[in-house]
């Protein structure tokens, strides 16, 4: 079933509907088929046996009751002449156009043979009653008449008759049971192709439900493979690929957020600016290579000391970090400040050009303060700018902390 995989999911809808739309015409078709083929054999029983053997019961009804009854009480006068010959005529007139219909049924070459005897012998009889039509019509004594020659031809003919009767009677017999052969048989036909076609729509059904599923799933994995690499582009966006800290753009994102957060629950935030001291000179004696290892091992202190989820760190851009804390007060924040401050002296990394230590060191301007709805944003890091500008002046290789976050001068 490799063309149903090859479909699109609309094309495989569209056989869906189609595959059930020709079950059904196949199914109506093949149900119209037989109930025409069953309506056919109805109609053979019915025309070929039954109307048959009413017919010709009908005959021997008016042989008996129309014919012989009223020549007898003509003769014995009990009917008047007159109307003795209208029972005659239109009984005679009956039984012919009975015959008539009778003898048009379709026959087979046997039944033709005795139906021409049959025929001559109705036409004898027939002659006789016309003659005894005669003779009541011309007013003759009819008293005359052979009641034996009467009882007679009527038994003739009866006979002659019943035996197409039984004839009929067991042709009935006989279509019936055949009747009821093609109707098993045609039963039989309609269950085996309405399964075969049900079997086959139900097959065919599976397959595509199946393609489809896969389709489904192949669209769900490659929908969670499309959502990692979303996710890790996002990430790789937000990284500094050298120190692996989030970069000034996850900053601008986390920065107002964090803000507005501290300010909802009036709660401390921490804002630092972190600054190698003399990192142009170190690069100048180092090189580039050494300043970058540098940067990095910066990083990874910062990264080491502040381990809370709240905690963010960021490299804002050259050799300057920026760290963001919340729930910490100014002790904390100080401490931390310091903490940082000797664990990146404590690295030891040589720095023979730094007029303050013989090892890297870093300055750090630090401001601390709860958060409140007067607290502006900007006026945070520029606060933190001046602390740090503070520290430099101060010698470097130091934190200078502030609480006080509105008397920033802003340029
Ligand atoms: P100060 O103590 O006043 O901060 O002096 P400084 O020399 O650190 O100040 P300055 O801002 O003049 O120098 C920053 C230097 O940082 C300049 C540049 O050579 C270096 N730098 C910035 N980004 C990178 C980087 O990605 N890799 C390396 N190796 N050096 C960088
Ligand atoms: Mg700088
Ligand atoms: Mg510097």
């Amino acid at each position: 079933m490799q063309f149903i995989e090859a479909l699109k999911l609309k094309s495989k809808l569209f056989f869906l509907f189609l595959l059930i739309t020709m079950g059904l015409f196949a199914f109506g078709f093949i149900g119209a088929t037989y109930v025409n083929a069953m309506k056919k054999n109805m109609d053979s029983l019915y025309f070929g046996s039954l109307i048959p053997v009413t017919e010709l019961n009908e005959i021997v009804q008016t042989y008996n009751y129309g014919l012989a009854d009223t020549v007898y009480k003509a003769s014995r006068a009990e009917i008047s002449p007159s109307e003795a010959a209208s029972k005659i005529e239109s009984s005679l007139e009956y039984i012919n156009k009975k015959w008539k219909s009778y003898s048009s049924h379709f026959k087979t070459e046997d039944e033709l043979h005795y139906l021409e005897y049959a025929d001559l012998e109705l036409n004898r009889t027939n002659d006789y009653f016309y003659k005894v039509l005669n003779a009541v019509k011309s007013s003759k004594d009819l008293s005359r008449i052979s009641i034996k020659t009467l009882e007679k031809k009527v038994e003739s003919i009866h006979n002659i008759l019943q035996k197409l009767i039984n004839y009929e009677v067991n042709m009935a017999n006989y279509e019936r049971k055949k009747f009821l052969y093609a109707y098993h048989s045609i039963l039989m036909k309609i269950g085996i192709s309405l399964g075969v076609i049900i079997l086959g729509v139900l097959v065919m059904l599976f397959y595509v439900f199946e393609s489809i599923q896969k389709d489904q799933t192949r669209l769900e994995v490659a929908s969670k493979k499309l959502k990692l690499a979303n996710k890790k582009l996002e990430n790789a966006s937000y990284t500094d690929s050298l120190t692996n800290l989030h970069n000034r753009r996850y900053f601008n994102f986390i920065y107002d957020r964090e803000i507005k957060r501290a300010k909802r629950n009036k709660a401390y935030v921490t804002f630092m600016m972190l600054d190698i001291d003399y990192f142009k000179q170190y690069n100048d004696t180092y090189g580039h290579v050494e300043g970058d290892y540098a940067l990095k091992s910066v990083a990874k202190v910062l990264k080491g000391t502040l381990k809370r989820p709240g905690d963010y760190v960021f490299r804002l851009g050259g050799e300057e970090f920026g760290v963001l804390l919340s729930d910490t007060d100014e002790t904390n924040s100080a401490n931390l400040a310091r903490e940082i401050g000797d664990a990146v002296r404590d690295l030891e990394i040589i720095h023979e050009s730094s007029t303050v230590n013989q090892f890297l060191t870093i300055s750090v301007g630090v401001v601390c303060c709860i958060a409140d709805d007067a607290l502006d944003e900007e006026v945070l890091i520029s606060r933190a700018d001046e602390m740090l500008y503070e520290a430099k002046e101060g010698g470097r290789d130091r934190y200078v902390i502030t609480s006080n976050a509105s008397k920033a001068k802003i340029a």
